[in-house]
């Protein structure tokens, strides 16, 4: 089991035709087992090898891959997976990932690897080698520190595996990217039902409840900032975009939110992300993390 960076933020890789190896992932995140593994591949082949690929998926392999998007396929007849790593279902999602670190492992271990974030389910994802090993410590075997993730949010995942093209997590690969090449997305979002388990509301959590769409922070509140007119950096405050961009505001999401939850605060108040580019994953990541975490006990 090989932590490793990808440019969205760290997996915690296994070979992911091995039960053993898939199971020892499950274990380390403590990740329910309904939840299936995103399958990392080095090449269009590899992938060809799990997954039926009709046209749709050609299209948006060609144009995304290697990057920061995840398509959920039927799976190939045969398919050399273990039924752990896809939690029984008949569908798998896959991803070649663009992270040169990530490249290098996959070519090397010449197999499909299960990477899901290196981080204790329903957590902060890690984007440094650092949060890896906080996080983890002993239950991982090595972490391959490529330095901080450029992306910073989760791929985006993409089902294509009905009749229409489905959006079941906003991420790292902006929606009007994937707009322009397979027409309007469908978005699948009723959480009493998820389609992706990535769905449940409560998700991406750190510590500190959140509160979202702040103007300012209250005495007792860490301030999560965006945009020029915020408080300059402190102890309390973080800025996750000085310049108003969405996508640096991904980049520093997690890094900042775990800073934040240390901070002493309260509470983490969070002024408003546009929507635009990747602030909808960001938008995502923090709606989740601000919602009621039925089932868990920090
Ligand atoms: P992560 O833990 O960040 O790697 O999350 C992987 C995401 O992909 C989770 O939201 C999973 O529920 C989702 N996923 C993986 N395999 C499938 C699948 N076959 N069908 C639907 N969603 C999937
Ligand atoms: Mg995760």
């Amino acid at each position: 089991m090989v932590a490793f960076p990808t440019e969205t933020v760290y997996g915690l890789g296994g070979v992911a035709t091995s039960d053993a190896a898939v199971a020892r992932i499950y274990a380390a995140k403590r990740r329910p087992a309904h939840n299936p593994l995103i399958v990392h591949v080095a090449d269009l082949a590899g992938a060809r090898a799990l997954a039926r690929f009709d046209e749709r998926a050609h299209s948006a392999a060609e144009a995304f891959w290697p990057g920061p998007l995840t398509l959920v396929l039927p799976q190939a007849p045969g398919a050399p997976l273990s039924r752990l790593a896809t939690a029984g279902l008949d569908t798998v999602a896959v991803r070649i990932p663009a992270h040169p670190v990530a490249r290098a492992l996959l070519a090397a271990v010449f197999l499909p690897v299960a990477a899901p974030s290196a981080n204790p389910s329903g957590s902060v994802s890690p984007t440094t080698a650092r949060h890896v090993a906080a996080d983890l410590g002993d239950a991982v075997d090595l972490v391959l520190d490529g330095g901080a993730c450029p992306v910073g949010v989760e791929s985006t995942v993409l089902d294509l595996s009905g009749p229409e093209a489905r959006l079941l997590r906003p991420g790292g690969l902006e929606r009007a990217a994937l707009e322009r090449v397979l027409g309007p997305l469908a978005q699948s979002s009723d959480p009493a039902a998820p389609r992706s388990p990535g769905q449940l509301a409560s998700h991406y959590a750190p510590r500190l409840p959140l509160r979202l769409d702040a103007i300012e922070a209250e005495p007792d509140e860490a301030l999560l900032a965006f945009g020029p007119d915020a408080p300059a950096d402190g102890v309390l405050v973080r800025n996750l975009s000085p310049a108003g961009d969405p996508d640096e505001a991904a980049r520093n999401l997690f890094a900042m939110l775990r800073e934040l939850d240390v901070s002493g605060a309260a509470r983490i108040a969070v002024m408003p992300i546009p929507a635009e580019g990747l602030g909808e994953a960001v938008r995502d990541r923090l709606r989740r993390a601000a919602a009621p975490r039925a089932g868990r006990s920090r």
